[in-house]
């Protein structure tokens, strides 16, 4: 019970103005049903305090609640049990009877599905034996014009109520999965789309470029000694390196290129439309910003990357081939000194027959 502490406080607050409205509304209609019945004076105190007094006492009772929720579910079944009450004390005139216990009906499985239809509906039979115990059993089947009537209000503005609140929330919860989806797809620490989200990216744009016949450059950036800077000087500051590179590839790339972080202290980018070579400019100058950035507690403090660039080639059969050529790629620039940026084997072959006289 104890995840409940706290939770439907907005649920509380969302039902606050329905009720209000519902409940003064819904008075009127009774009224009419009970006004030709000459029923006791204390039954029209009571209605006044259900429809007047009873909306904001509810509020109070399930705002103020250690567990809103419940209190507030608590609070609809006794709704109901006033429900079935009136309809009953109204000796079931057909049209307020059914009014009233079909938008509570509307209320309850709209709050609680079918669950919270059947606990209403048995809370109704206890307001219709609590009145036939206080007042009788009786029958009416006339509807006169003025009950007609006083039933409007609650059969148009009510409903239409609980379909803007029905509508604000669907909006609502839209929004809520549109961040959701959003955050699902993003690296916490570094805002950039993450593994599994650039993996899809990265088999779209290798899709593309066959089908298209496009260029694509893939870029997989891996800081250099990135232990020794954890090790020397403490994982807050290898995070601020993680974000300061992840804040230059943002700044200094195209809206249209893909930069994710691929996991640790590796980064990825798929940049469209760009040969190697222009990849390569892109990659050199990307490096040096970044090797120029001073942390400013850690003036010591030096970084530079080793980054491997392969293109996307008619020979690939599929992406993981084309990712592999750039792993290769940073392979090199890693065991031949880091600092610098490397193309594969692939690239530097085909590089040089097209450079042959
Ligand atoms: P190399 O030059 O060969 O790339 O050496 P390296 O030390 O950078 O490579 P290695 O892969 O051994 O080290 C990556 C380190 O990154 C190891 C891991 O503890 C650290 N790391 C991974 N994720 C995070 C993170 O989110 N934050 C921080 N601060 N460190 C991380
Ligand atoms: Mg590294």
């Amino acid at each position: 019970m104890d995840n409940q502490k706290g939770k439907g406080l907005s649920f509380a607050q969302r039902i606050y103005l329905p009720r209000v409205i519902g409940l003064a509304i819904g008075c009127f209609s009774v009224m009419a049903g009970i006004y030709p019945l000459n029923l006791p004076v204390w039954i029209w105190g009571l209605l006044l305090i259900n429809g007047f007094i009873w909306p904001h006492l509810a509020f109070q009772l399930s705002s103020r609640s250690i567990y809103p929720f419940g209190a507030e579910r608590r609070n609809m079944l006794i709704d109901s049990v006033l429900g079935g009450f009136w309809a009953a004390s109204m000796q079931f005139n057909p049209l307020p009877a059914v009014t009233i216990l079909s938008m509570m009906m509307m209320n309850n499985v709209a709050v609680g599905g079918p669950k919270m239809l059947v606990r209403g509906l048995l809370a109704q039979l206890t307001g219709v034996l609590l009145s036939w115990l206080l007042l009788g059993v009786a029958f009416n089947p006339h509807t006169t014009a003025m009950q007609i009537y006083a039933c409007l209000p609650m059969l148009t503005l009510y409903p239409f109520a609980v379909g803007m609140i029905s509508y604000q929330l669907a909006i609502k919860l839209a929004e809520h999965k549109r961040t959701l989806r959003a955050l699902s797809r993003t690296d916490s620490l570094t805002g950039l789309l993450n593994h599994g989200s650039w993996k899809d990216l990265l088999q779209a744009s290798f899709q593309h470029c066959k089908q298209t016949h496009s260029t694509a450059t893939l870029a997989l950036i891996d800081i250099d000694h990135f232990k020794r800077i954890n090790d020397t000087y403490g994982h807050i500051v290898g995070d601020s390196v993680l974000r300061e590179l992840s804040n230059k590839l943002k700044d200094n790339l195209r809206a249209e290129d893909l930069a994710g972080r691929y996991g640790g202290d590796e980064f990825c980018v798929i940049l469209p439309d760009r040969s190697l070579a222009q990849a390569q400019e892109i990659m050199e100058r990307l490096s040096q910003v970044f090797s120029n950035y001073q942390h400013p507690d850690e003036p010591q403090l030096c970084v530079n990357l080793s980054i491997g660039l392969a293109s996307c080639r008619p020979e690939y059969q599929d992406a993981s081939m084309w990712l592999n050529e750039a792993d290769k790629a940073l392979y090199i620039a890693k065991n031949t000194g880091r600092n610098k940026v490397s193309i594969g084997a692939a690239d530097t072959l085909m590089d040089s027959v097209l450079s042959k006289p």
